[in-house]
């Protein structure tokens, strides 16, 4: 009975290669999804966009600021200057006429610059006013989308730790499975891998009449080969190695 031995044994290596092929599907899918994993290109581009703004606000109400600042000071000094020249003015110690009158238009033309200046500082008072709005505008965005891209990096790493258990734990199945078809036949079993889209292996379906790759119905006699004859048998329509189970 040695045709019969090696029948079953070939069925066998078939059921073997069949379960390796499971977990090998099983594989590139998880490698499939981690590809696809999101992992917060959007979400990290709307958040460098938000913290250049916040940036450019930052800087703007810096400038501005500085404008208040120094227009202040200069303000203060012509307003010392301006106290200073009246007290001199109606200190009685001044007594030519023109001399007095000079002073008197110094003093004048001091208010002026002053009044001047103060309307410049109000005007200032009002555009600090303008980025400092737009700076907690802008410090509002950023915050919002940092919370949404450090959510959507949290969400990728829960799904990638998920795919990466599951991986590991399938190469070590794998790692077993692998052992127990004899070398030739898994070296056809890779190499029809690489040609058939990862799927180098399927089981007649619905009674033998379908083959489980590509779900075409297969001839008769091809059923009838695999179920009796010491060969393997692959699907006319797919090439796929035939196995029954
Ligand atoms: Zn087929």
């Amino acid at each position: 009975m040695p045709v019969e031995i090696q029948v079953m044994n070939i069925q066998e290596q078939l059921c073997a290669l069949m379960a390796l092929q499971r977990i090998d599907s099983a594989l590139d899918e998880a490698r499939r999804k981690y590809a696809q994993l999101d992992q917060g290109k959007k979400e990290r581009a709307l958040y460098e966009e938000a913290k250049a703004a916040h940036e450019a606000a930052q800087e703007a109400v810096r400038a501005q600021e500085t404008i208040l600042q120094d227009t202040t000071l200069e303000m203060q000094a012509l307003q010392e200057k301006h106290l200073k020249e009246e007290k001199r003015l109606y200190s009685g110690q001044i007594k030519s006429p023109r001399e007095l009158q000079d002073l008197q238009a110094e003093v004048e033309m001091l208010a002026r610059h002053i009044d001047t200046l103060s309307g410049r500082r109000e005007e200032h008072i009002i555009q600090l006013e303008v980025v400092q709005g737009r700076e907690a505008n802008a410090r509002q965005k950023l915050q919002k989308t940092g919370a949404a891209y450090k959510e959507r990096i949290k969400a990728f790493n829960e799904s990638a730790a998920l795919l990466r258990d599951e991986a590991s734990s399938l190469k070590s199945a794998r790692a077993e499975a692998v052992h127990v078809p004899e070398q030739a036949m898994l070296e056809r079993y890779e190499a029809a891998r690489l040609q058939r889209n990862g799927v180098a292996i399927a089981v007649v379906l619905e009674n033998g009449e379908v083959c489980g790759g590509c779900h075409m119905t297969l001839a008769r006699n091809q059923v009838q080969e695999l179920k009796l004859l010491n060969s393997i048998v692959v699907c006319d329509n797919c090439g796929r190695m035939l196995c029954l189970e």
